[in-house]
């Protein structure tokens, strides 16, 4: 609650300064006849539509989706910016317009109301910047740093016409148009900042590759997802629609249901601003499957199964390619559980799991013992046998 209204004063600050920077600066500038001063006054004029666009913007984009617009209202902003834009670039190129045909024939008059106006400018300016820049990293609002970060570098436009306007003063008359121009600069990349954004989310460019990691780290976390295939996230207006495509062990519809909207929840409460995740799921894509038996002895493939789980004395790890179920695999652990007077089955099912066993083979059924619990959380599946060797269980699987 306090983050937001902070958010909100930074951004109703910075709109007051600017709008009463822009009124100083335009009355000063027609009253002294100040091409940069003028300039510099509809630079703060651009600067103060887009913050009050975007407010606008957020107010539009708030609206609830309808039967018609689905996918909401988020984009109205980037299109009202797309119209700014190109006001913004007419304006700068006025501005040029009118150094060039001024340059050299620019009176001045009311000079020191003008130096003062462009020192107040300068020094407003600077305090704008370091507010905003101190506020946003506070809060960790990328949008903040930038917004303050443009401010940062409007110091050099108010500068520059302070200089033009001192420059006028010592003698050199046509500073003032030179100033013009390159104040011009400051409203043409503003502009193009306003363009370039709203482009991005009309052509549903992907968001910054670091929330994109952010998003990737957060759902290969949650417990279920074994591997994230592709993963897709696109702005609109201020608001991201992600797409994930993931590979789950779970089989039971409800589960993988559980586990597409713990991810949602998950990545809503990492991220600001996400408008929708849609998770699709894809069975796990598995290159072979591991058994686990155990056995008496170590003796590879003739060694006897045991007819017994937790006091077993090895256990017989192999595992076959799914693609021609041949044996790749086989290895022998030693159960280090079976001195345990209590609880060696639950320990040696933990013991298999950090093994990732996929299904474990046993002659007694494990069924309703803590073992069986430990394994079935862990979408372990179950097979009995009464083969005597490892060699006639392989041979059936292969079979
Ligand atoms: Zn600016």
């Amino acid at each position: 609650m306090i983050h937001l209204e902070r958010d909100k004063k930074a951004a109703f600050v910075s709109i007051g300064v600017t709008a009463f920077l822009a009124i100083i600066k335009y009355f000063f500038g027609i009253l002294s006849g100040s091409i940069a001063l003028t300039a510099d006054a509809i630079h703060s004029l651009t600067d103060v539509i887009s913050s009050v666009g975007v407010l606008i913007g957020l107010k539009i984009s708030s609206r609830k989706p309808t039967k018609a617009f689905p996918y909401g209202f988020y984009k109205a902003e980037n299109i009202v910016s797309l119209f700014l834009a190109l006001a913004i670039f007419y304006a700068g190129y006025e501005i040029i317009l009118t150094s060039v045909e001024k340059f050299g024939t620019v009176v001045l008059t009311n000079l020191p109301f003008a130096i003062a106006a462009a020192l107040t400018s300068l020094v407003f300016t600077v305090l704008l910047s370091r507010y905003k820049l101190k506020v946003g990293r506070e809060l960790n609002s990328p949008s903040l740093i930038a917004d303050g970060k443009h401010t940062q570098a409007d110091t050099y436009a108010s500068a520059a016409v302070l200089l033009g306007l001192l420059g006028y003063y010592f003698g050199f008359s046509s500073l003032d148009a030179i100033a013009g121009i390159f104040v011009s600069v400051f409203v043409f990349r503003a502009g193009y900042e306003i363009l370039k954004d709203a482009i991005k989310v009309l052509l549903d460019a992907s968001i910054g590759y670091e929330s994109l990691n952010r998003i990737r780290e957060v759902a290969s976390g949650t417990y279920g997802v074994r591997k994230i295939r592709s993963l897709k996230a696109r702005s609109s207006g201020k608001f991201m629609f992600i797409e994930l495509e993931i590979e789950t062990n779970l089989k039971d519809l409800e589960r993988a249901h559980q586990l597409s909207d713990r991810i949602e929840e998950q990545i809503k409460s990492e991220i600001k601003n996400v408008d929708r995740v849609l998770v699709h799921m894809e069975p796990e894509e598995k290159e072979y499957i591991r058994y686990a038996i155990p056995c008496t002895e170590n003796k590879g493939l003739s060694s006897k199964v045991s007819g017994h789980f937790g006091a077993a004395e090895y256990f017989c790890l192999f595992d076959l390619r799914t693609a021609d179920n041949e044996l790749t695999d086989m290895r022998f652990i030693k159960n280090p559980y079976l001195a345990l007077e209590r609880r060696k089955g639950l320990k040696a099912a933990e013991l298999l799991v950090t093994n990732k066993i996929d299904k474990l083979i046993t002659k007694e059924s494990i069924a309703q013992k803590s073992a069986f619990y430990v394994l079935e959380d862990a979408y372990v599946e179950f097979e009995e046998t009464d083969a005597d060797a490892i060699e006639e269980i392989v041979e059936e699987l292969k079979a």
